[in-house]
């Protein structure tokens, strides 16, 4: 059960603990996008995640997309985001995972996957060996696939003694 158990909980983007992560030497963030930056399958990004997006950069992290979705979704979000992205992820596996440490040319140890879903990304992250932190989904209008997960997040919340 322990891969399925974030480091941090947050909130969201905005509630990130920025300053512990730099202090640790966690400065390459991997985000996922549905229900993470934007709700389910919408393209319109809020100005202040806009904003936060490149005053987190400023701050010098190196940030990144790591979506199970394709690149036709995924890439328009990562141009207006300014930042990479890994499409077609297949988390919890780790195809995505490895391009992802590829690109950012760094250990594992300094990388945080944050997503919205225990069973794709905390279990992603946690066997790639990066931090992991979960964020409460966006939008609850979601794939049937994603809202039967949702049933075991639960289950899977309640079991680690964690509130949500
Ligand atoms: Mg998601």
């Amino acid at each position: 059960m322990s891969i399925f158990r974030p480091n941090y909980l947050a909130d969201d983007l905005f509630d990130l603990p920025l300053e512990t992560l730099k202090k640790k030497g966690i400065v390459h963030l991997l985000f996922d996008v549905d229900n993470t930056i934007v709700p389910y399958n919408s393209q319109e990004i809020p100005e202040e995640t806009v904003r936060w997006f490149h005053e987190t950069s400023a701050k010098g992290f190196r940030l990144c997309i790591l979506s199970n979705n394709s690149g036709e979704r995924v890439a328009p979000v990562a141009e207006k985001l300014g930042i990479d992205y890994v499409a077609r992820a297949k988390k919890p596996l780790q195809n995505g995972a490895k391009r992802a440490v590829a690109l950012f040319n760094a250990p594992k140890e300094t990388i945080a996957l944050i997503g919205d879903q225990l069973l794709t990304d905390m279990a992603c992250g946690n066997i790639a060996g990066f931090t992991t932190i979960v964020v409460k989904p966006i939008n609850p209008d979601e794939l049937w696939i994603t809202k039967w997960h949702r049933n075991y997040e639960k289950l899977l919340y309640r079991l680690m003694g964690i509130r949500r």
